[in-house]
């Protein structure tokens, strides 16, 4: 049966609309099973009835008109338990209702199979017999499989539909929620960014012109064969043969007119190309599958490759132009850093992503830009969203579409006292971050993600204490060269005017990955990553040391720190090519040690394990900083860009609080001062927490420094030591959280972290 199931799910998913994947998937599943009826009902949840949407076998006039409560009839006995229910006599179970006119009443055995999305019920097949029959288990495993597939996909036809119904035009608010992710409010007009989707999700469509649409494959053909050329030329002098060989390899084959020619036979059988595309692709895919030789099947991942940039090409001749407007909110599916540098900054005024946790990089790009943000919208889809004004609280993660008058002049007021609060906490930079008992912790700032627009304004920060150098390689179309890179650091160096900066070593893999420099791992954020690729490739690492020695060589104010430390010997490697690059600059720069000392290195602690071996890692270098981020993903095993775990993920778990303390101790011991600049630093929350282990620093994005230097400055180091006590009492993120929230409102703080407080 497992190929038979894939071949359905890819059917509904290639299907032309919703409409026609419904009715596939009740035909075939009626088909397969062989059974007298089979009916999809989707949730409208605002309406919590469950419609009729396709059926097999049921009165075909009720498909979209039924409409059952969700908590009535055998369907809200499921919706109620969330589980299937297998019954041989459907009418005996207490929990039946009879539907008139929908031709039910014959049916005697009855599986029902709930579509289960995030946790929640969006829809329910119905599979039911005439006669006597009980539907085997071999069924039940079946449908349950099969829902598990389709269940997100129903979930987008639920939301669609309800976009089209009667009672989503009627213009009254209604929102969403998700999770709070840059904290700020706006008002804007969305911007939809949909996503280029996968070669085998492309639909079978019929093509209009013939002609036009082989000269527009023709034209993909040669971008994609120049942008090929291209590649291989710049990355001709950075990688081996072997990867060299890689980018002949892709030119091979797409020159290869057989290939070509069988695309262009079915365009010319009247396919648009992207289908012609994938029908090709897919079966050549299959014939290397076939090939009893790992080296031919691996090859299937160049294949999707080549496709994959064949199908942008052809995709992007056929997308019209759209442009960003004067007030916009960036809203896709999942928002990548590269969605964001690509907007208008000034025209960007928020950002929703219905999948994503604060954690990803695009969230910390978010905060990086200083506009609000709300990610995670469970429940929502890209088809909703309407083109007239939403509000957006990054406070509360809350999303408000057609919203009512009385709803605008609220947030409108709210948004006059934001800018009121802002002005006030701008007054106060020159301000140190000294509690009431005198306790002083120095303010850093994270910057790379947007560096000009980062380093715009002044926030009274005492230096830099994370500068991620990844944006600066992604920007590129090549690894940037010694020169390139001595130019970028020196920019930050002497911005920063004799303060210093810590600049982070390349720390490429897990979900940042140069274009040019592909890393395809199983198993990303646990694969080849930060130092472990550095380590791999001395010839990178060394010319990123040397620039940022060459770079520092006039403001001397920068040291370096390593990310992803894992093991001690990690360390003494990098402290050897460190010493090595180092004496090479002091050569070439005729310079002695004592004209130029070495500048101070640093670890970021992000790996569980470097908390158990502080004091050995501490004791080999200048200084520790602690990385919140990967430090909570890995102790809680919770992937950062992962919505669907990313509730649990939470740097206030009691375990990661007591992962940070310990670092914090141990380096201590050890004499060497500690920052945390993961964004923990930039929650009040945190930072609060963090201020009463004594932390030296807390480094984060410009945004929210000005909030933390206040809290800071309203708060004893003693009040401090007395919240981290009893939160590090408590058995879950959830109480760390709701204890600190009542805290802070008992010391008058609350308004630090609400809407135009
Ligand atoms: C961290 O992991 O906390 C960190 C600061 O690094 P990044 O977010 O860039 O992985
Ligand atoms: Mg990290």
């Amino acid at each position: 049966m497992l190929p038979e199931l894939r071949q359905l799910v890819q059917s509904v998913k290639q299907a032309e609309d919703d409409a026609c994947a419904l009715a596939i998937l009740v035909e075939e599943i009626q088909r397969i099973i062989g059974t007298d009826t089979c009916s999809v009902f989707v949730l409208n949840y605002r309406t919590d009835h469950f419609i009729l949407m396709a059926t097999q076998g049921l009165a075909p006039e009720a498909v979209g008109q039924l409409q059952v409560p969700s908590e009535k009839g055998l369907l809200g006995y499921i919706y109620q338990k969330q589980e299937r229910l297998r019954l041989s006599h459907a009418k005996k179970h207490p929990a039946f209702l009879a539907v008139p006119d929908l031709g039910e009443d014959r049916c005697k055995a009855y599986l029902g199979v709930p579509l289960i999305h995030r946790r929640r019920v969006v829809g329910i097949i119905v599979l039911q017999q005439f006669g006597r029959r009980q539907f085997s288990k071999t069924d039940e495993a079946y449908m349950l499989t099969l829902s598990t597939q389709l269940a997100d996909y129903v979930s987008g036809i639920a939301l669609a539909h309800l976009l089209t119904s009667k009672e989503h035009q009627d213009n009254t608010p209604y929102y969403w929620q998700g999770a709070s992710i840059s904290l700020g409010l706006c008002i804007g007009t969305p911007f939809i960014k949909i996503p280029l989707k996968e070669l085998s999700e492309i639909p079978d469509r019929p093509c209009e012109d013939v002609s036009l649409e082989l000269r527009s494959f023709r034209k993909a053909l040669i971008a994609t064969q120049k942008e090929l050329k291209q590649l291989t030329k710049q990355m001709s002098s950075m990688l081996g043969e072997q990867e060299k060989g890689l980018f002949e390899a892709y030119e091979q084959m797409i020159m290869d007119q057989s290939l070509v020619h069988e695309i262009e036979n079915h365009i010319r059988d009247g396919l648009w190309a992207p289908g012609a595309l994938r029908r090709v692709i897919s079966g050549l895919r299959q014939q290397f599958l076939a090939v009893d030789d790992p080296y031919i099947q691996e090859r299937t991942c160049d294949l999707d490759d080549l496709a994959r940039r064949l199908l942008t090409h052809l995709l992007s001749a056929k997308k019209t132009l759209q442009s960003f407007p004067a007030k916009g909110i960036l809203v896709a599916n999942e928002i990548s850093a590269a969605m964001l540098a690509e907007v208008p900054r000034t025209q960007l005024v928020g950002v929703i992503s219905l999948k994503g946790s604060s954690t990803s990089h695009a969230a910390i790009l978010a905060r990086a830009l200083g506009v609000p943000a709300v990610f995670g919208l469970k429940s929502a889809t890209l088809e909703e969203f309407p083109s007239t004004e939403i509000i957006l609280d990054g406070y509360s993660g809350h999303v408000i579409a057609s919203p009512d008058e009385h709803i605008m002049a609220h947030y409108q007021n709210l948004l006059k006292l934001e800018k009121a609060q802002a002005k006030r906490l701008a007054k106060s930079r020159r301000e140190p971050a000294t509690t009431l008992d005198g306790h002083n912790t120095s303010l850093l700032l994270n910057i790379g993600m947007a560096l000009d627009w980062e380093m715009r304004k002044d926030v009274g920060a005492e230096g830099v204490g994370l500068y991620r150098t990844e944006v600066a390689f992604m920007l590129q179309d090549r690894f940037p060269s010694e020169d390139e890179q001595i130019r970028i650091y020196t920019q930050v160096l002497n911005r920063m005017k004799k303060k210093t900066v810590v600049i982070r070593v390349l720390d490429i893999g897990g979900d940042k990955s140069l274009p040019y420099f592909p890393i395809q791992d199983k198993n990303p954020y646990l694969g080849w990553r930060g130092i472990r690729v550095m380590l791999d490739h001395p010839d990178i690492f060394l010319v990123q040391l040397r620039a940022m020695l060459k770079a520092n060589l006039k403001s001397g104010n920068l040291k370096i720190a390593l990310p992803m430390i894992a093991h001690v010997f990690e360390l003494d490697q990098c402290l050897n090519l460190y010493s090595q690059a180092y004496q090479e600059v002091l050569e070439e720069s005729q310079m002695r040690a004592v004209e130029y000392p070495r500048p101070e290195m640093g670890i970021v602690v992000e790996v569980p394990s470097a908390v158990y071996q502080i004091r050995a890692l501490a004791k080999r270098v200048d200084f520790v900083s602690i990385g919140t981020n990967d430090l909570t993903q890995y102790l809680l095993a919770i992937d950062r860009n992962n919505e669907k775990v990313s509730e649990g993920f939470d740097s206030l778990h009691p375990a990661v609080l007591q992962a940070v303390r310990a670092t914090i101790d141990g380096a201590k011991a050890e004499g060497k001062p500690v920052h945390i600049c993961g964004e923990m630093a930039a929650d009040p929350f945190g930072a609060a927490l963090l201020v009463a282990m004594e932390v030296d620093a807390l480094s984060m994005n410009s945004n929210s420094l000005p909030r933390v230097r206040q809290m800071i400055r309203a708060i004893s180091l003693m009040e401090a030591k007395q919240l981290l006590a009893i939160a590090l009492l408590k058995e879950n993120a959830s109480e760390v959280r709701l204890y600190m929230q009542q805290q802070f409102e008992r010391l008058k703080l609350g308004a630090l972290i609400r809407a135009g407080g």
